[in-house]
């Protein structure tokens, strides 16, 4: 994709082009040149919105234009050919952004198929990976704290194993959208593999998140798991740790891990700061 900045060059340049040619040039299938800067506008802004403001005004450009320059040149064939010019142009400027528009979606759901998990419908390891690429960069620059969670789901094997898979996945998608209920916006809730999740709270120093990770892990417990009519007891395992200047994400992540795999060694259902 040519660079945004380019574009607008390419914009101003071909439109101030057009308008000097059909200034100089009476002939009415030179207004065709239009459709440079119409099509370089859609390529930046793939809307039905754009198309039809864009469309809009070239028709009134050329209008005024040939009105304010060519009026002793405005018989009826020329206004005949210029009509025509105008709606060969438009239809053409029509295909070609509906195409664009329907590619600028296939890749905003090819995008959200790659960054969300199917089953939870919250966003997946890909995006943190994406999302930290920034987010530590600006922490370390701001030195602003960031804390990170990493939990997993008690004995979910045991839950599989007992009420079969199809409990499992309930179990998954319920703790999810409890979670996501007492998360705030900016905070990032990621499933990271089979029941294992991770939050980081941007902003947020250790002492915070130690608060809201035991709030996390009393909502799980507290929450009523029922499938076909029997109750399925849920708890989880937290480890929590605050981002320490010159990490990388894989440190960052494994300082998490530790503090959950304590947390399992010393009885699940808690958490553990590390
Ligand atoms: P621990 O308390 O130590 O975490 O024990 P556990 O049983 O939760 O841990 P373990 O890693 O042994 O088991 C995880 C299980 O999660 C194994 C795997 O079959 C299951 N699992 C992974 N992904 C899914 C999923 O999408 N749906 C369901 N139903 N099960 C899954
Ligand atoms: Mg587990
Ligand atoms: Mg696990």
């Amino acid at each position: 994709m040519m660079n945004r900045k380019l574009m607008y060059v390419l914009i101003l340049a071909s439109l101030a082009t057009v308008l000097v040619v059909n200034y100089y040039s009476p002939l009415e299938s030179l207004w065709m040149l239009l459709l440079i800067p119409a099509i370089a506008t859609v390529v930046l802004f793939p809307t039905w919105k754009a198309t039809i403001t864009v469309g809009l005004s070239g028709f009134f450009l050329m209008v005024i234009t040939e009105f304010a320059f060519h009026q002793e040149q405005m018989p009826y064939q020329h206004a005949a050919d210029l009509m025509i010019t105008g709606a060969v142009e438009w239809v053409v400027f029509t295909v070609i952004s509906s195409f664009r528009i329907k590619v600028a979606r296939l890749i905003t759901e090819l995008e959200h198929l790659a960054l969300t998990d199917p089953l939870t419908k919250i966003y997946n390891r890909r995006y943190l990976d994406l999302y930290m690429e920034k987010a530590i960069p600006l922490s370390e620059r701001r030195e602003d704290p960031m804390t990170l969670i990493m939990f997993d789901i008690d004995h979910f094997k045991t839950i599989n194993d007992t009420y079969g898979h199809n409990a499992g996945d309930m179990v998954l998608k319920k703790v999810t959208r409890v979670i996501e209920g007492i998360i705030r916006d900016s905070d990032v809730f990621v499933r990271t593999g089979g029941e294992e999740f991770i939050i980081v709270l941007p902003n947020a120093p250790l002492e915070q998140g130690i608060k809201f990770a035991e709030r996390i892990r009393k909502t799980v417990e507290g929450t009523r798991f029922v499938y076909k009519g029997k109750r399925i007891l849920v708890t989880i395992s937290l480890g929590i740790t605050e981002y320490i200047k010159g990490q990388d994400l894989n440190q960052f992540i494994e300082k998490a891990d530790q503090g959950l795999y304590r947390a399992k060694e010393t009885g699940r259902n808690r958490v553990v700061v590390i």
